[in-house]
């Protein structure tokens, strides 16, 4: 078995566990997504077995070839990465949760294949909280719209929002942008649209996945902090 997943693993695990109590949350409210993008299937299936069972991918080719190695009875496999429009047919046969949806077009195209499939297909928003251009993501100002739209895509059920915010080595400088993505779930709430869940956040990474739950993740990303050093 490929060395040190396990101990990082456990490690991770009792960071989001202490993270959640230090801000009063139920430890069980944190879902970890181990992100296994570059990562072999054999320290994959060594994550699996040392107990994670959400991985996230962020190429639709390079999950489908693990997906068939490793299958998807005990795990669910989450889309992380910029989706084309192009790849949504493969991507709702695989995926349990894309979480990076940032467009009607995508939407709409999402939904048409979901309605093929006869699947109902759980999505979040990815919204760009930081308006970087560099960075996926609808604009913040019109996140509220996109959901709106979304919400009459009977084939798409709208969990809630996700975000990527800019790198900094420093979790204190990033916590403001976790704060606003959940201000902006607030918004989207009051709202009320119908057939749209905003329960969601999906936020935090391996350098600053602390501040992300004691800002409200629900959902945490974390690649580097369990498999080690991408190549
Ligand atoms: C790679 C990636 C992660 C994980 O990053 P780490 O720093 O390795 O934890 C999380 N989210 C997205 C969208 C990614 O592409």
């Amino acid at each position: 078995m490929p060395e040190g997943i396990e101990s990082r693993l456990k490690g991770v695990t009792d960071q989001i566990k202490a993270a959640a109590a230090r801000s009063g949350r139920d430890p069980n409210s944190v879902r970890l997504v181990a992100v296994s993008k570059t990562v072999s299937a054999d320290h994959v299936l060594a994550a699996i077995q040392a107990g994670v069972t959400d991985l996230g991918e962020n190429y639709v080719q390079e999950a489908q070839a693990k997906i068939r190695a490793l299958g998807d009875e005990n795990v669910s496999w989450h889309f992380i990465g910029h989706l084309q429009t192009n790849k949504a047919k493969h991507a709702v046969r695989l995926f349990d949760l894309i979480h990076s949806v940032d467009s009607v077009k995508l939407a709409r195209e999402l939904n048409k294949r979901s309605a093929d499939l006869g699947k109902v297909q759980n999505v979040l928003v990815q919204v760009n909280i930081s308006g970087e251009r560099t960075k996926s993501g609808i604009e913040t100002d019109l996140a509220m719209d996109l959901v709106g739209q979304m919400a009459h895509l009977e084939n798409l059920a709208i969990c809630g929002l996700m975000t990527m915010p800019p790198y900094f080595n420093a979790p204190e400088k990033v916590r403001p942008y976790f704060r606003a993505l959940r201000n902006l779930q607030g918004l989207i709430r009051n709202e009320h649209f119908p057939n749209v869940g905003m329960g969601d956040l999906s936020m935090g990474m391996s350098g600053d996945f602390e501040a992300a739950i004691e800002e409200g993740a629900t959902l945490v990303r974390i690649g580097t902090a369990i498999f080690g050093k991408r190549g």
